[in-house]
């Protein structure tokens, strides 16, 4: 299942480090989104994982500074993503960013996520089974 799936995402990516997914998200949210809010955080969390249900987290924290409303944008990724195609690493952003919008997962939301990414719902669903494979049949550690 799990090579059946690379074969159909065969391109991997190379954004593998914090500042390469900044950058990475920057240019999906510029590239669909107008007048987006600039994020403050984007990072790579190996905390998160597929067993507290939490592949990626987004989060906006307003703060008052001195007279102005400050907003600080937060989204982090799972770090299984560095090692995910990068048709899959595309579909967490789009989700992560999409939220930072629409807060439930409603009509609106899978709207603005088709909009970033029209084979959004295939990837998502695609991504499950790839990451059913891989906890099944689990690489050997890197040494
Ligand atoms: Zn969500």
């Amino acid at each position: 299942m799990r090579a059946l799936l690379e074969e159909r995402y065969p391109e991997p990516h190379e954004v593998r480090t914090d500042r390469a997914l900044y950058e990475y998200v920057h240019d999906v949210q510029a590239a669909a989104m107008k007048r987006a809010a600039p994020l403050a955080t984007v990072v790579y969390d190996n905390r998160l994982h597929v067993i507290r249900g939490a592949l990626g987290t987004h989060t906006t924290v307003a703060r008052v500074q001195g007279k102005k409303l400050k907003t600080k944008r937060e989204i982090r990724v799972a770090s299984l993503f560095k090692q995910a195609p990068a048709a899959f690493l595309r579909m967490i952003v789009v989700h992560e960013l999409a939220h930072l919008r629409v807060r439930e997962h409603d009509k609106d939301f899978y709207a603005l996520c088709t909009h970033m990414e029209p084979d959004y719902h295939q990837l998502e669903y695609d991504f499950r089974l790839w990451l059913l494979a891989c906890e099944h049949a689990p690489e050997p550690p890197a040494t």
